[in-house]
């Protein structure tokens, strides 16, 4: 639970320091200034350097509040114009100047800062400083491809990859003998970027976890790692749409140091079917039906998407364009039963006779006398 300062009770507000007098600034300070008037204030008054110093607690509170607005474009440009209005919300607290707290400081020597600054602010908010040893291992992509059938009904697919392992030599660890990161300090992050935001990202000479080797292994050069190929076979379940992903546990890279090893993220590419239609759980067909068939009725017989054909009654005077059900002819659920599927709606598309031979035409002129059917339509009401 971040502390919020003494915010809530709106009479410090009354008492509220001008942000640039706070740190000791001109008005047209640059960043780099700005920076640098804050570090110096929130070092010599840092709480846990100062325990049960309300004073000092104060003054880094109120420090953070003010750098958390004048290090910002935007906001200092609203402070600027509109004063302590312009900033509302802001006054609310320094939770995100914590949060790049240790990277401010990072490259500086206090490569310890983080941790400090955690239990300070009760803590738990940065796994790496709870544990800086152990760096879990990066997780890895995988993409599968299965055929539409095979992601209804689930499959197995072979999975090849390579990926890092544990060295066997040095059982993951390295080499023998430790000592402290001579970049990074130890904190296992280092200060990247130019000018005012700075980043801190991964240390690249002990990758994170704060110590180097002092006898590295031969064989893996320290890292603790060895490139090792994989094959799995991984289980698709049924009723898998496209876009999921699947995730196995531990399957990715190793983590260095012995640390953890990441996921392997297998994400499953359905390729469409030449007829069929999914959507969820349902399947979509078009039939093409002869419009004497659509007036007289037909069995007709369709595929199904587990393969076979089912013979399905259309009945007399059917609409072009209307759809049949087939229970429990469609998609079981994610993981579920194969047994309890979903729908199959047959669209029927009544298609019209493009090429009649001479007694066609006579009998469909026939047919138009006898329906009585007339030479100017009235237009049909959309359906409400
Ligand atoms: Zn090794
Ligand atoms: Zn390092």
């Amino acid at each position: 639970m971040p502390v919020h300062a003494g915010m809530s009770h709106m009479g410090i507000e009354m008492a509220k320091r001008d942000y640039y007098e706070v740190l000791g600034v001109a008005k047209n300070a640059s960043e780099e200034e700005i920076k640098k008037a804050y570090r110096k204030i929130a070092m010599a008054n840092h709480p846990d350097t100062h325990p049960n110093d309300k004073d000092a607690e104060e003054r880094f509170k109120e420090a953070s509040e003010a750098y958390e607005v004048l290090s910002d474009k935007t906001k200092r440009q609203n402070y600027d114009q509109f004063g302590f209005a312009g900033v509302d919300g802001a006054a609310g607290g320094y939770s995100n100047v914590y949060r790049d707290f240790s990277d401010l400081f990072s490259g500086s020597g206090f490569g310890g800062f983080g941790d400090i600054f955690d239990s300070f602010f009760g803590g738990g908010s940065r796994s790496r400083s709870s544990s800086p040893n152990v760096v879990r291992g990066a997780s890895l992509q995988y993409t599968a491809t299965v055929s539409f059938k095979d992601a209804i009904f689930g499959t197995k697919v072979d999975v090849s990859y390579t990926h890092d392992d544990a060295c066997e030599t040095c059982h993951g660890t390295g080499g023998s003998g430790m000592k402290t990161c001579p970049t990074c300090h130890g904190s296992g992050q280092v200060a990247r970027g130019s000018g005012f935001f700075q980043m801190a990202t991964t240390c690249p000479t002990c990758h994170g976890s704060g110590q180097v080797i002092e006898n590295p292994c031969s064989t893996c050069h320290g890292t603790g790692l060895r490139k090792k190929s994989e094959k799995l076979s991984v289980t698709i379940p049924c009723g898998t749409e496209d876009g999921t992903r699947l995730v196995l546990r531990g399957k990715g890279n190793a983590g260095p140091n012995g640390g953890p090893a990441g996921d392997l993220l297998v994400s499953v590419h359905v390729l469409d079917d030449r007829y069929f239609v999914r959507d969820g759980r349902n399947v979509f067909l078009q039939v093409p039906i002869s419009f004497t068939q659509a007036a007289l009725g037909c069995e007709i017989e369709v595929p199904l998407v587990e393969g076979g054909k089912v013979r399905v009654s259309v009945p007399a005077g059917i609409q072009s364009g209307k759809s049949l059900r087939l229970k429990n002819r469609g998609v079981p659920a994610f993981r579920g039963s194969v047994d309890d599927r979903g729908d199959m709606y047959l669209t029927l598309v009544v298609e019209t006779p493009k090429h009649l031979g001479l007694k066609a035409r006579g009998l469909m002129k026939e047919l138009a006398q006898v329906l009585g059917e007339d030479a100017s339509p009235s237009p049909i009401p959309f359906e409400r």
